[in-house]
């Protein structure tokens, strides 16, 4: 199956994209993710990138296509996968039609502005594997190292609460339009992400059908 989570920076893609990754046996494609990596190995991407991030803007469409474009060569995309944080613009979403991806569905995760915040507040983590914790919705067991690799965990610099106001802002402005993208072509559903992690890992199986 190829799916892509949708939904604002914080709304919990992330942590419903493992979940369901793992249930199907396929990869999660996490932009961010890969953008991270490519900052702290300071490769000339990543570089480049920095500055867009850290300032809770968007990288440039054509290097999160060419991101994609290769990611999804890769053998192990060929049983489907999870695009989380990618598309997020309306150009990014035409250029994964022109590689002729054919999404099967698209899940919303719909999340008020307000808890957003709370929880961006919250988020911790691990500088090393990824992983992500939240200091109250989902803590590391020592409420300080990585469960999985142990390395200590810290908050990402675009969850200070000045840049999460302006990813929203760019979320709703330039992100969102896509609900409208996708639900042209029959393949949105969308997903009460508020509560709690376990119902909304409920909501999303019921709406995926596995
Ligand atoms: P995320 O981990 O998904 O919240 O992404 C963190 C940051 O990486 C974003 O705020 C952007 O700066 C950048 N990024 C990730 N995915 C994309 C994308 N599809 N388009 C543009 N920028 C992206």
């Amino acid at each position: 199956m190829k799916i892509i989570f949708l939904g604002a920076p914080g709304a919990g893609k992330g942590t419903q994209a493992e979940i369901v990754a793992e249930r199907l046996s396929i990869p999660t494609i996490s932009t961010g993710a890969i953008i991270r990596e490519a900052v702290k190995a300071e490769t000339a991407m990543g570089t480049a990138a920095k500055q867009f991030m850290d300032a809770g803007a968007l990288v440039p469409d054509d290097v999160v296509i060419g991101i994609i474009n290769e990611r999804l060569s890769q053998k192990d995309c060929e049983g489907g996968f999870i695009l989380d944080g990618f598309p997020r613009t309306v150009p990014q979403a035409e250029a994964l039609d022109k590689m002729g991806v054919e999404i099967d569905v698209v899940l919303s995760l719909e999340v008020a502005d307000e808890a957003i915040v709370e929880r961006m507040s919250g988020r911790r983590v691990c500088d090393k594997c990824g992983a992500s914790f939240h200091v109250k919705y989902k803590p590391a067991k020592d409420g300080e190292h990585c469960d999985k690799c142990g390395a200590v965990l810290s908050m990402r610099r675009d969850d200070a609460p000045e840049v999460v106001q302006s990813r929203l802002a760019i979320y709703h402005s330039t992100t969102e339009p896509l609900k409208e993208y996708y639900g042209n072509k029959g393949i949105l559903k969308t997903v009460d992400g508020q509560e709690e992690v376990s119902d909304t890992t409920a909501l999303t199986l019921a709406a995926l059908g596995v």
